[in-house]
């Protein structure tokens, strides 16, 4: 990794070499100095001509490429047959200049993109002897027992050992399905465990596991450049044809053979083609700044587009690290510390904010007492866990879910303002565990941007209606809804996006997972261990705050603009000039200066997006 760093680096340095000479052979050429009575500018046509040519001309017999680069290479040629030499000089030299400034916007941009994703925690947890610890997965030993919750990533390459899940390993095959995994299978690092819980053996170091993911995404950002070359090739082909067809045309009609060298010039595609990668790479860059991780420039071309934001609630909007405020026996004989102990020991295996929230609680009680490990885990998301603690079968989870189970609850009256997750044993209640959510204190004033820019904001929780009122009253969100199983969030994501008014879903749980995937356009929020809520969404929000969502929409807005600007002022600029070249009014050198300064122009337009911030007045 090292060593390509450095040979870029050299080649980078190389780049602004030549481009410096290059530009002291044109201005000295300008100047009509003429040594030894040679045009300087041959200096950089050779120079910055030399790889277009070679590599348009490696494309055309290798591959049979047609793509704008022949272009600029027929026009380069011509022009040093003619003895415009300048110009073919010019035409090279601002290519060149065109294509650095591209590559400087480019890797600013994915600076900012890497240093965010290495923002993303990577935890293991290993089993020790006084129970699972959370570490950073570069401290993974081989040999090492690790756990992984639902939803995670698996930290390294290793064997099942007790346990079962099915896991996404569709980042290394691409296999959409999920694979079924039990004790005794390898599971690979970097893929997505779905809803089981299993305990691992690590059998290599996350550097040697880290390499396939790395792999993964490098062969994904490839797909995504591919798709614009692709785009621009189909255009190619027809450009170089109009571009023969026109120049011909002008030679013949005038019987000036500059003309037609002008019309070559000019023709070159290079802005069009630049118009939206450019912006599209700035605005991914801007968006890590303020802490999103963009897969897609679609994605943001999407969110400019968006009328509607639908939140999560837990986690989401409230901190997700709620506190346990009472314990609630069912009964006057129940004993409060055992239904503790049996709901925690199940909810160690969960990763929802409540479980870990009640791990922590347990913990913070009776932190000497160990808890009794589990058998037979099984999640249902939006609903609970269950699983047997020795001979007992335990489940943990919403009133609504344990009366689906046939479990009936005693009346311990309303808790008020706080979540409450009910204890079965054998399909008896046991009690409840009352906990307490404090909401982000950015939120209301999120709700309230995102009004300014015209959005809706609605609420969909899994936890009670009476929660999500409450919720919707203190942040202003009329269309709250509470008891979204998944599958109703999902069923509401579809009814609330039309095309007119398209959806964005931010959510952090396994429980949002077909949500986001639904939506116009999905969020993924939390602490950025949850990789199958990252894995369905299209943004990322890394930083544990959505503060920045607004300035996230309206930097969106803001690229659709610079696209459709920098399309209208190319396709202007190139038209304008291929008229004047035809009508004999642009000789090839202003030719040149003319069609490239097109180029610098949308390149310009594009940069500033990376730094772009919306003013202080308006949100
Ligand atoms: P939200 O949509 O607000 O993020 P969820 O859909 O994740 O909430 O959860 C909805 C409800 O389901 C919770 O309020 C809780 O009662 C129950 N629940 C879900 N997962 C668990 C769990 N692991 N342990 C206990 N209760 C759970
Ligand atoms: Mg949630």
């Amino acid at each position: 990794m090292n060593r390509i760093c450095r040979i870029a680096a050299a080649l980078g340095r190389l780049r602004t070499a030549l481009l410096l000479i290059s530009g002291a052979a044109l201005a000295a050429s300008l100047a009509g100095w003429a040594p030894f009575g040679l045009d300087p500018a041959w200096i950089a046509a050779l120079l910055c001509g030399a790889p277009i040519v070679a590599e348009a001309a490696k494309g055309l017999l290798l591959r049979g490429d047609v793509k704008a680069g022949l272009l600029v290479s027929l026009a380069l040629l011509a022009a040093l047959w003619i003895g415009e030499i300048f110009a073919a000089g010019e035409v090279a030299f601002i290519m060149q200049l065109g294509e650095a400034l591209e590559g400087f916007a480019l890797a600013r941009a994915r600076d900012g993109v890497e240093r965010l994703s290495g923002l993303v925690p990577k935890i293991a947890r290993r089993i020790e002897p006084d129970g699972p610890r959370e570490i950073p997965s570069a401290e993974v030993r081989v040999g090492d027992r690790l756990r992984v919750l639902p939803g995670e990533q698996i930290p390294v390459d290793g064997t099942l050992l007790t346990g079962e899940s099915a896991v996404d390993e569709s980042v290394l095959t691409g296999e959409p399905l999920p694979v079924e995994k039990r004790s005794g299978d390898t599971v690979r690092g970097g893929t997505v465990n779905r809803f089981g819980v299993f305990e691992m053996r690590a059998d290599r170091p996350e550097s040697e596991s880290a390499v396939q993911r790395l792999a993964a995404l490098v062969r994904e950002a490839d797909a995504g450049k591919a798709r614009i070359v692709r785009l621009a090739d189909r255009w190619a082909g027809a450009v170089v044809l109009a571009a023969l067809v026109t120049a011909a045309l002008a030679w013949w009609l005038s019987g000036d053979i500059v003309r037609a060298v002008s019309v070559l010039v000019v023709f070159c595609p290079c802005s069009l083609v630049m118009a939206t990668p450019t912006a599209v790479v700035a605005a991914i860059g801007n968006a890590a700044r303020i802490g999103y991780l963009v897969r897609t420039g679609e994605a943001l071309e999407r969110l400019a587009a968006v009328a509607r934001v639908a939140f999560d609630k837990t986690g989401t909007l409230t901190f997700g690290t709620p506190e346990v405020t009472a314990v609630v026996p069912a009964g006057p004989a129940g004993d409060a510390r055992a239904l503790f102990r049996l709901a925690a020991a199940v909810e160690a295996h969960s990763e929802h904010p409540l479980a870990q929230a009640l791990v922590r609680g347990w913990h913070a009680r009776f932190g000497e007492d160990p808890l009794p490990g589990v058998t037979a885990f099984r999640m249902v998301p939006g609903r609970g866990v269950a699983a047997d603690v020795g001979a007992v079968s335990v489940a943990v989870g919403s009133a609504a879910w344990l009366r689906t189970l046939g479990i009936p609850l005693p009346d311990l009256g309303a808790a008020p303002g706080t979540a409450a997750v009910w204890v079965a044993a054998d399909g008896a209640c046991l009690g409840r565990i009352e906990l307490r959510d404090t909401l982000r204190p950015e939120s209301a004033p999120l709700i309230r941007s995102l009004r300014a820019l015209g959005l809706t904001a609605h609420l969909l929780t899994g936890d009670t209606p009476a929660a999500a009122a409450a919720v919707g009253a203190a942040l202003g969100i009329e269309d709250a809804r509470g008891a979204c199983l998944p599958e109703d969030k999902l069923t509401a994501v579809r009814a609330l996006q039309t095309p007119a008014a398209p959806l964005c879903m931010v959510g952090d749980g396994i429980n949002d997972a077909p949500a986001l995937k639904a939506a116009h356009v999905g969020i993924a929020f939390g602490r950025g261990t949850n990789r199958l809520a990252m894995d369905s969404a299209d943004i990322t929000a890394v930083r544990g705050t959505l503060r920045e969502l607004p300035r996230l929409i309206a930097l969106a807005r803001r690229m659709l603009a610079v696209i459709r600007a920098n399309l209208a002022l190319s396709m202007a600029v190139n038209f304008a000039a291929v008229a004047l070249a035809v009508a004999g009014c642009l000789p090839p050198t202003a030719g040149a200066l003319v069609h490239n300064a097109g180029s610098v122009l949308v390149i310009a337009l594009s940069a500033r997006l990376l730094t772009w911030a919306p003013r202080p007045d308006t949100p």
